[in-house]
């Protein structure tokens, strides 16, 4: 097995020939044009590797069009790529909570978000995701009436948004986890880990366990990008 993870764009596959192979053979053909743009726009970003991963991306729209979501939320938002792919894959009449507490990365995109004329279906909340989350709860409406929710934030809080989606997600609905193993670290020796990736390698791995655990879920940890896990609130 190799052990090295020194090369982090490839996604977890066994090549960076492979990854490419996916993601040209199945992912951008299909990928809307402005979505593109996004991505393009992106990479010229200095934390480009931020982004979604486009494979990923596709898969959720085809989870957010398996179960008509309409009404979602967007923990992380950065500079828009799962923000627009959620917006141009739910109906006109379709909203979504989207959180980051940084509103410049936000803009980067916004210009897109516009030209694709679905900006109105996106209320942005510059805060701290607990926060924002906390605020939701307050307002009985926003209880269990959410069908999905995408998690791409700071990772030591992901438990704790993981608490508040159940709250305000429907039975039925689907939260995904981005991120969930974490550059393949996660099964790594911790002498093999990069030093900037150790913290997060431990938040990833409680997190994993503690999903593993939860019976309010159904789950499914799928290798794509840096890996994802799908909830399904039962
Ligand atoms: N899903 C995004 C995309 O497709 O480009 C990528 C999100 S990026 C990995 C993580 C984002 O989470 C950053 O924009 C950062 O500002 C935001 N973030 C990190 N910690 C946060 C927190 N505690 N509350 C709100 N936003 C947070
Ligand atoms: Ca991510």
């Amino acid at each position: 097995m190799a052990l090295s993870n020194s090369d982090d764009s490839k996604g977890l596959l066994q090549s960076r020939e492979l990854f490419e192979y996916v993601l040209e053979t199945s992912v951008y053909p299909r990928e809307p044009e402005l979505l593109k743009e996004i991505r393009v726009i992106t990479a010229n970003h200095p934390q480009s590797l931020m982004s979604t991963s486009p494979d990923v991306g596709q898969l959720i729209a085809l989870l957010q069009k398996l179960i008509n979501a309409k009404k979602t939320i967007e923990i992380g938002v950065f500079t828009g790529y799962s923000l627009l792919l959620t917006a141009l894959t739910i109906p006109q009449d379709g909203k979504i909570t989207a959180i980051d507490m940084n509103r410049d990365t936000y803009e980067i995109g916004l210009p897109i978000i516009q030209k694709a004329g679905v900006e109105h279906k996106i209320n942005f909340i510059q805060s701290s995701a607990l926060s924002a989350l906390d605020e939701l709860l307050e307002d009985d409406a926003n209880r269990e009436s959410f069908d999905f929710a995408f998690v791409d934030a700071d990772k030591v809080n992901y438990q704790k948004y993981h608490e508040r989606l159940l709250q305000l997600v429907k039975v039925g609905g689907i939260i995904v986890y981005d991120n969930t193993l974490w550059f393949g670290t996660v099964a790594m020796p911790e002498e093999f880990v990069k030093e900037s990736q150790k913290k997060n390698r431990l938040h990833i791995i409680e997190l994993n366990k503690f999903l593993a655990n939860d019976d309010r879920v159904q789950i499914s940890q799928v290798p794509l990008g840096d890996g994802i896990t799908i909830c399904r609130r039962l």
